[in-house]
């Protein structure tokens, strides 16, 4: 038996004949009820079962995009953007059927802009495309979620990943959107100048927003000049709290790190294997290093003065491109690498952040708490940023590993709330984190979100049931 969605599916009904024919003749064979489609479309990378939609539309332009919102709305049918399928928290179930409006296929670089630092793109184009295309300007896209996601759904969830530190996340980094309202209008939110005061901050809206507020169709966002050096290291720790005690010290003295990754022992284990790399099975701090020849090095003799009062070991360097990509493949695809410590099994994955000055206290009180588990629950952070994630390993079939996993998950979170921090530093809420938004908002602010909810999507059409319950309710 899999574990139930987290929240009971919405009520469902068919979907008109009328809208079934209209997407028909609009979009012939882009237009998919087969059972496939539906399923590829009903799940992401969460342990929750699917929830299938009714039919997937495969959109090729913004034109497109408001055509079918039009139609939803008309026939008030659930309408749920897709991107790359990446998210981690139930973010594209379809716990109310309805449409899959698939972005995948509206993947162009529209423009790209290497006097201003910017670059357009359609929603479909992913991280790793977008650096391949862009490679030749000396420029890059800094934002790297350990999947390669497409720039729409890195929007829609406000994600960061090993570069934030130093680059910020989506929130700080896109600069302006075009997107497509529930009843099908097409707005532009901000410029193409670096900043603005003209009114309500829209793109900020819609950052973050979940698919629930608006379809986005275009993405304006910062590039960077390719760093003259770079050069990496891993750096093996006792414990966990000197790993963290020095990552600390190394933000609150301003040293300007690029990227700068926690790995517990367990996970350099499953990193090992899966990599064919041999670290010592302790504690890590992945870095990077990105300026001038001159600025890497004082950074990194910093850093290593640092790193050796916390009873760092000596650094390893990877100072060849190949060495570097290596070690942080090595960190990106870490979550498949713990996957396999615990043959099929899925991962509850938590993701609080906290403010740095309580990263020690929230690390060790965590660490404590999992010896007692039964399950495994290897660590892994963008711990600059304040931010970690334990990857609970479960057996979805299991209601008892289930259990256990929300509870541990329940913890960690009410832990950092406690210590100023939020539920979900940059995977998003999706259904898995709702039940934490009025602890961490409070109801009124709910009730607030609610209403801007309401103005945008009156008829309830864009993802429902996603981030808030439609009505205040005992745990929002
Ligand atoms: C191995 C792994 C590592 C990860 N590491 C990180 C990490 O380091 N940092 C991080 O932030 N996240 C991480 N994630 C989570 C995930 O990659 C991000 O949440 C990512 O931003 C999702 O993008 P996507 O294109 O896959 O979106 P999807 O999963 O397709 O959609 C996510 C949400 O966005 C909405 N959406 C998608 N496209 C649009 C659009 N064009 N307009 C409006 N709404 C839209 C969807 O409706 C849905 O609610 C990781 C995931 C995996 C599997």
């Amino acid at each position: 038996m899999n574990h139930p969605t987290p929240h009971a599916a919405l009520a469902r009904r068919p979907l008109p004949p009328a809208l079934r024919d209209a997407l028909q003749a609009g979009f012939g064979d882009r237009f998919s009820t087969s059972a496939g489609v539906c399923e590829h479309h009903g799940r992401d990378e969460s342990p929750f079962p699917p929830a299938l939609p009714d039919g997937v539309v495969f959109a090729h332009s913004t034109g497109e995009v408001a055509e079918v919102a039009r139609l939803c709305n008309q026939y008030s049918v659930p309408l749920i953007p897709y991107g790359a399928g990446s998210s981690l928290e139930g973010h594209l179930l379809a716990v109310a059927g309805g449409i899959s409006l698939d972005l995948s296929q509206m993947n162009k670089v529209l423009a790209i802009q290497p006097e201003d630092l910017t670059v357009t793109v359609q929603p479909g184009v992913t991280r790793k495309q977008l650096n391949q295309e862009i490679k030749d300007t000396g420029l890059f896209f800094p934002i790297d979620p350990g999947a390669d996601a497409s720039l729409g759904g890195m929007c829609a969830t406000r994600a960061s990943g090993t570069n934030a530190v130093r680059y910020g996340t989506m929130r700080e980094n896109v600069l302006a959107l075009t997107v497509v309202t529930a009843d099908g209008r097409v707005i532009r939110t901000g410029t193409h100048a670096r900043k603005s005061s003209a009114g309500y901050d829209l793109t900020r809206l819609f950052i973050g927003s979940e698919g629930t507020l608006g379809i986005i169709t275009e993405v304006t966002v910062r590039l960077y000049p390719q760093p003259e050096a770079i050069s990496a290291a891993v750096c093996a720790f006792p414990s966990m709290s000197s790993a963290v005690q020095a990552v600390i010290q190394t933000i609150q003295l301003g040293v300007p790190i690029a990227r700068v990754e926690f790995v517990d022992a367990l996970a350099i284990r499953a990193i090992n294997r899966h990599d064919s790399l041999t670290l010592p099975e302790m504690p890590h701090l992945f870095f990077e290093f990105h300026g001038t020849e001159a600025g890497v090095r004082e950074q990194a003799e910093t850093v290593q003065q640092i790193t050796a009062e916390h009873g760092g070991q000596d650094f390893e360097w990877a100072t060849r491109p190949e060495d570097r990509s290596r070690l942080w493949n090595a960190r990106h695809t870490a979550y498949f690498a713990m996957l396999q410590l615990k043959p099929g099994c899925r991962a509850v994955t938590t993701d609080v952040c906290v403010p740095i000055s309580r990263l020690a206290d929230c690390v060790a009180e965590t660490e404590k708490d999992l010896v007692a588990s039964s399950l495994p629950c290897p660590i892994v952070g963008h711990v600059g940023d304040g931010n970690f994630h334990v990857a609970i390993l479960v057996d979805p079939d299991k209601p008892e590993e289930m259990a256990e996993a929300e509870d541990i998950n329940r913890r960690i979170v009410e832990r950092a709330l406690s210590m100023g921090g939020t539920c979900t530093g940059e995977h998003g809420v999706g259904l898995h984190k709702m039940d934490f938004l009025v602890r961490e908002h409070g109801e009124d602010a709910l009730d607030l979100m609610r209403v801007i909810k309401h103005a945008l999507d009156p008829n309830g059409i864009l993802n429902p049931g996603k981030i808030f319950r439609a009505v205040r309710g005992p745990a929002g």
